[in-house]
């Protein structure tokens, strides 16, 4: 009788034990968990961004492009908060990663692991309204003639989200237009974080953030160190520079394809 007694004492202790066990393993396998290279992987567990919030707004909702590793998720929700605090208007995200990553069936070859994110240059006062699915025209902000930034569709709103974004120790590199890494390097005294604004072709309306492979993904393979240097006078800048007068010098080559990580093979 007294056995019994502690028993039916002790069974909700117990229950409330192992319900504890369970939840904090069920907490341990939801944690996202990026696999393989940006180009060439996938992503397990992703979080999603919420379609607006404070300050953001996804863009293209209808692709089904707002999952990421939750460092990604956590990252743009840092910055909304930025960009409300600081009344930089509306932060539109383009494309961070499927559901699972893996390859987009357009023009996309990254965004597989969820650690990539394209964040539009424009920045209206207000998020767009629209019942479903408001993506505006995204503008260019580069006046190729000039071969710089067209400064009617550039403000230091711009310049602050970069800097934010290059300023936090998970971002590994962001890719802009060369004609926007120039006018950052001219516009800024402090260089030292324009080391992670790399020059590239195209991204004349968004810009790309890429993040470093998170701690808690083993098999999430790393892009080689970029040199710590500002870039402001080196070859990469002068190379983009000239592709934007004659795109024809980076005529893009057809890549081998490449078999997938082990681990995204079953998606
Ligand atoms: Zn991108």
């Amino acid at each position: 009788m007294q056995l019994l007694k502690t028993n039916s004492f002790l069974t909700p202790l117990l229950l409330s034990l192992a319900a504890s066990i369970f939840l904090v393993k069920a907490a341990s396998v939801m944690a996202s968990e990026s696999i393989g290279g940006t180009s060439n992987g996938c992503l397990l567990n992703a979080a999603s961004l919420p379609l607006t919030g404070n300050a953001h707004q996804v863009m293209n909702a209808s692709r089904q492009r707002f999952y990421g590793h939750e460092q990604m998720i956590g990252l743009i929700k840092t910055a909304a908060d930025f960009i409300e605090h600081n009344k930089l208007g509306v932060m539109l995200v383009g494309d961070i990663a499927a559901k699972n990553g893996g390859p987009m069936l357009d023009n996309h070859k990254s965004h597989q692991n969820g650690l990539d994110a394209d964040i539009f240059l424009m920045m209206p006062d207000q998020a767009f309204v629209s019942d479903e699915d408001p993506t505006p025209e995204a503008t260019t902000v580069i006046d190729f003639e000039k071969n710089r930034i067209d400064s009617r569709y550039w403000s230091d709103r711009q310049s602050k989200l970069l800097k934010f974004f290059a300023s936090d120790p998970v971002v590994d590199r962001i890719f802009v237009n060369a004609a926007i890494k120039k006018t950052l390097c001219e516009a800024h005294g402090d260089k030292k974080w324009l080391a992670k604004i790399r020059p590239w072709r195209e991204h004349t309306e968004h810009f790309h953030v890429r993040l470093k492979c998170p701690s808690d993904s083993p098999d999430c393979v790393s892009q080689a160190a970029l040199p710590e240097k500002d870039g402001c006078d080196d070859e990469m800048l002068s190379y983009w520079l000239a592709e934007n007068i004659n795109p024809t010098i980076s005529e893009q080559v057809a890549e081998p394809e490449l078999v997938k990580p082990l681990r995204c093979q079953a998606q």
